[in-house]
């Protein structure tokens, strides 16, 4: 088995369009984000919706909250180069207002548009259109006859209890075309509603944990909900809601379906070292600048940047390049050959130019680039190691000596 990809089993289900965007079956499962702009801000919109999918979103959401957004939509809609969803909060007007503005999908929260005419006429004019509904329903906002009917508490029953209901006033006009979350901000109370969504119904499931927060815990909460639930085979679509920039929302998504081999590698995966006493650098400084460096260029290799040239280039052989400190100057290696040896201060733009030509050229070309200063290079690489080892010891961080010192307390 190729560890490197996924192997969990996804659960069946139907598939939806949102736009151009298929959801649900044996669709990628895609990542999504939310504009933080108004909406009636048109440009201000335009530009954050290209901003999220330069980043890797395949779906973007906008709140659709007020007559003048759905007027912004109209004109967001045809020049936006992803699927847009309205997002409508109470007035079930709004939800109208978006779809005659041309939107690909709506979200509606069963907890805030409650008279069930009013839901079947939304269900029944999308159905016309032929755009799907989310149904989105939120711990925070559930129903109040809901919350009643578990003691005054937010369940998952209660939350999956929600989401039917609206799915039935749904299926009273004969409309299925239909994705359903039931996001909460507790990590378990989320997990244990999808995991019984996921047995109730075969609709396509949007995961998040709501309200995550900032980075780092909402990063963490978010992570440990969704990832949870993708290794159990559950969720078709992804939304980080983090209280941070929205490209870091799409930025995490694509990072965790690409970590857990659920989605092609698309942008560099930057590993490094923890870096230790051995360390010829400073690790978390240079791993920061290459990050920074490569951005969100569109470069699907994996780049190490390791501390020493003792151990780096070992441990890092299956990256397709990393570079390994040495005294005021980087080992470059290609799949845990050496090609190059560069200055200290120009090892992130040896990587960014070296990680270009391997993308465009691949790794046999650059192996080849390099085969006239390789052997040098392999050289100088071994010279370095041994003057670290002579330097440092083999026992880099003195532990020997430490135990020694404890063993005579
Ligand atoms: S031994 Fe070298 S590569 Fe390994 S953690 Fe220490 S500095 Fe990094």
């Amino acid at each position: 088995m190729d560890l490197g990809q996924s192997s969990y089993p996804r659960r069946k289900t139907r598939q939806i369009m949102v736009g151009d965007v298929p959801v649900g079956g044996d669709a990628p499962i895609t990542v999504q984000s939310m504009t933080t702009t108004r909406t009636a801000d048109v440009e201000a919109t335009l530009q954050q919706i290209y901003d999220l999918a330069m980043a890797g979103a395949d779906i973007v959401r906008c709140t659709c909250n007020e007559i003048e957004a759905a007027e912004g939509l109209a004109r967001i809609v045809p020049r936006s180069p992803v699927p847009i969803v309205a997002d409508i909060h109470h007035q079930y007007r709004m939800a109208l207002a978006a779809l005659e503005a041309g939107v690909h999908c709506l979200r509606l929260n069963p907890g805030n548009i409650r008279k069930p005419e009013h839901i079947k006429l939304v269900a029944q004019e999308a159905k016309d259109r032929g755009v799907p509904i989310r149904i989105g329903v939120n711990g925070g906002s559930l129903h109040p006859d809901l919350y009643k009917k578990y003691g005054d508490r937010v369940t998952p029953e209660a939350m999956v209890e929600s989401a039917l209901t609206e799915l039935a006033y749904f299926q009273e006009v004969g409309f299925e075309d239909v994705k359903i979350s039931v996001k909460a901000s507790s990590v378990p109370l989320m997990i244990e509603a999808y995991r019984q969504l996921s047995e109730a119904v075969d609709h396509p499931l949007h995961l998040g944990v709501t309200e995550a927060g900032p980075l780092p815990g909402g990063l963490i909460k978010a992570t440990a909900g969704i990832g949870t639930l993708l290794a159990e085979g559950i969720g078709d679509t992804i939304r980080y809601s983090l209280t941070a920039d929205p490209v870091e929302e799409v930025r995490a998504g694509r990072a965790l379906l690409e970590s857990m081999g659920l989605r092609e590698r698309r942008n560099i995966d930057l590993i490094a070292c923890p870096s230790c006493g051995r360390a010829e650098i400073d690790v978390i400084e240079v791993a920061r600048k290459a990050q920074e460096a490569f951005g969100d260029r569109q470069i699907p290799l994996q780049v190490a940047v390791m501390g020493c040239v003792v151990n780096g280039p070992g441990e890092a052989r299956d990256a397709d390049l990393g570079i390994a400190a040495g005294r005021n100057k980087g080992h470059l290696f290609v799949r845990g050959q050496n090609v190059a040896v560069v200055p200290e201060d120009e090892m992130v733009d040896a990587l960014v130019e070296w990680a270009t030509y391997i993308h465009e050229n691949g790794v046999e070309a650059a192996l080849e680039r390099a085969r006239a200063t390789s052997e040098a290079a392999r050289r100088a690489a071994e010279r370095d190691r041994d003057a670290l080892l002579r330097a440092k010891g083999a026992d880099a961080n003195n532990s020997e000596q430490r135990v020694e010192v404890i063993r005579k307390l």
